[in-house]
């Protein structure tokens, strides 16, 4: 049979959570036994997202293979188990680049090289890419960035006009859009709709499902209105309301409204109907805990962005549904806090705390003070890649008094360089590209946590940093009490470094984040919150 594909564009506004709603389909096709693949087409012009500001773009998400990629992969790792690799994420930056690089080679045969057909042919042709990394793919899911209007996504929506004439049969359109509550009027507003829905039919693409984000259940009104206005039949007209607690309601949402049927019917699919028991026993786990509640504060440096550190929060999450808690998560700018005033004051409060990756000196040493507030008065902390390097470096200064110790990344002149860039890395001039990326295998030492959590002795963990930690000061930092659990290649560099004298003091120099599932939360999260619930219960 044919591959098919679903394309979801989204309309009048940005945010409205398409990667989630792509995702989330991308779930309920699955519990119907389909074999899928999920690609993201972001239409910006950076090559990857690995060069951007967290405050411009969010978190980087990581693959396997070492691609930096849009934070919408994460949500599709979350929800499903599409295969997830460079192939999975394409940006106009890597279409144009391509292009460009085969037109100075004579690819071209002195043909005049044009969005159309050049462009868009790169673009439908990584869309072919997707779907043949596994040959058992049987459904492939497109969700195109930005909203349509915008004059950079157009070379998309033409390339994905094209696919669909090119297969009428094996692709369908959806379209996410946003209908407002007007408080004055009283009432929702179609117009916005209707008004993106009429520039994708400008464009040729007319949608065969409308998704409507609203803040409550539209009206069978409301529905028959857009399903007049935009060519789509009723029941394809779809609310899709803020959830009240949990994003991962929303599949159950979707379904509830016959969306995985439908799509099926539209695609000629002939599946066994969705199942979503195992999802609906977790999603009761995060709405309704039973096991108390509990405050971790996280502590870094992008705070204020709502997506900077988005893995790291769902994974947390994840881990305190199994754990059967509520959590409560307390941001900390770690530029704030202040080293004249009592650690009690500018930190304190919370059952435990968690460093989370980051770049650069801004903000430092504010973390490296939740490292000594937690080593001191023995809360659990776990330290995520910055967060272990500044777990390294506050047992430096305070326990092997090493006055200075720093990361060479901060401090290139210091004295006690205990983080810094492997001796081969030091010519590096190009920042896009140049970092430890992707999964690398770690051996794990019996009788630690990190191989008690694991429960094996050799895992795979995904990498994204520059500076390591530095072996020769190994030994002065054995003989003071420090394990390093985890290592590749039997040594050759330190991944894992734990406190065995602390309740739970474990610091990973890579990041486990990226495979934490709601379904399967990853086993260090879990962990951590374990001790946390039991070191709160001991003190209660
Ligand atoms: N800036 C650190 C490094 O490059 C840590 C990176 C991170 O936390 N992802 O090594």
């Amino acid at each position: 049979m044919s591959i098919k594909y679903i394309f979801i564009t989204g309309g009048v506004v940005s945010s409205l959570g398409k990667g989630l709603t792509s995702a989330s389909i991308g779930y309920l096709l699955e519990t119907r036994g389909l074999k899928i693949a999920m690609l993201k087409l972001d239409p910006y012009l950076n090559v990857d997202p690995g060069t951007m500001n967290p405050f411009q773009h969010g978190e980087v998400y990581v693959t396997d293979d070492g691609s930096e990629t849009d934070l919408d992969l994460g949500h599709y790792h979350r929800f499903t188990h599409s295969p997830l690799s460079r192939a999975s994420n394409t940006t106009s930056g890597q279409i144009y680049d391509t292009v460009i690089k085969r037109e100075r080679k004579g690819d071209f045969l002195g043909k005049t090289v044009q969005v159309i057909p050049h462009i868009t042919d790169e673009i439908k042709s990584r869309i072919l890419a997707c779907a043949k990394q596994d040959k058992e793919t049987q459904v492939v899911l497109v969700e195109i960035g930005g909203t349509v209007g915008d004059i950079e996504s157009l070379p998309f929506l033409e390339a994905i006009r094209q696919f669909r004439y090119e297969r009428p049969k094996d692709c369908i359109f959806l379209h996410l859009t946003y209908v407002p509550y007007l408080k004055t009027a009283g009432e929702v507003k179609t117009k916005p709709t209707q008004h993106s829905v009429q520039v994708l039919r400008e464009i040729g693409i007319i949608p065969d499902m409308i998704l409507c984000r609203c803040e409550s259940p539209l009206s069978e009104d409301i529905k028959a209105k857009i399903s007049l206005f935009c060519s789509v039949p009723q029941e394809a007209v779809i609310d899709e309301k803020d959830v009240a607690m949990s994003i991962y309601e929303v599949p159950v949402d979707l379904h509830r409204q016959h969306i995985d049927e439908m799509i099926c019917r539209m695609l000629d699919l002939q599946t066994p109907p969705a199942s979503l028991v195992k999802w609906e026993k977790m999603l009761e786990n995060v709405l309704h805990p039973t096991g108390g509640k509990i405050r971790i504060g996280v502590v870094g440096k992008y705070m204020n962005h709502q997506d900077a550190y988005k893995s790291v929060f769902e994974a947390l999450h994840h881990a305190a549904a199994t754990c059967n808690v509520s959590l409560e998560l307390c941001r900390f700018e770690s530029d704030r806090i202040d080293a004249n005033q009592p650690l009690e004051q500018s930190l304190g409060g919370c059952d435990g705390y968690l460093v989370p990756g980051g770049f650069g000196e801004r903000g430092w040493e504010g973390m490296v003070l939740a490292a000594e507030y937690c080593r001191t008065r023995k809360i659990p902390y776990l330290g995520l890649c910055l967060g272990m390097q500044v777990m390294i470096v506050e047992f430096a200064r305070n326990v092997l008094k090493l006055s200075g110790a720093n990361s060479t990344e901060i401090d290139i002149n210091t004295a006690y360089p205990v983080i810094s860039m492997l001796s081969e890395q030091r010519n590096v001039q190009n920042l896009g590209g140049t970092m430890r990326l992707g999964a690398y295998p770690c051996d794990l030492l019996e009788g630690t946590i990190a191989f008690q959590a694991y429960g094996k002795k050799l895992i795979q963990e995904r990498h994204r940093h520059r500076y390591e930690f530095n072996n020769e000061f190994k030994k002065a930092y054995e003989e003071k009490g420090m394990v390093f659990s985890g290592t590749l290649e039997r040594g050759s560099l330190c991944e894992i470094s734990e406190i065995p004298s602390h309740p739970w003091m474990l610091g990973v120099q890579f990041h486990p984040e990226f495979k934490s599932k709601p379904l399967e939360p990853h086993p260090l999260f879990r962990e951590f919150i374990k001790a946390i619930c039991y070191a709160s219960n001991r003190s209660r």
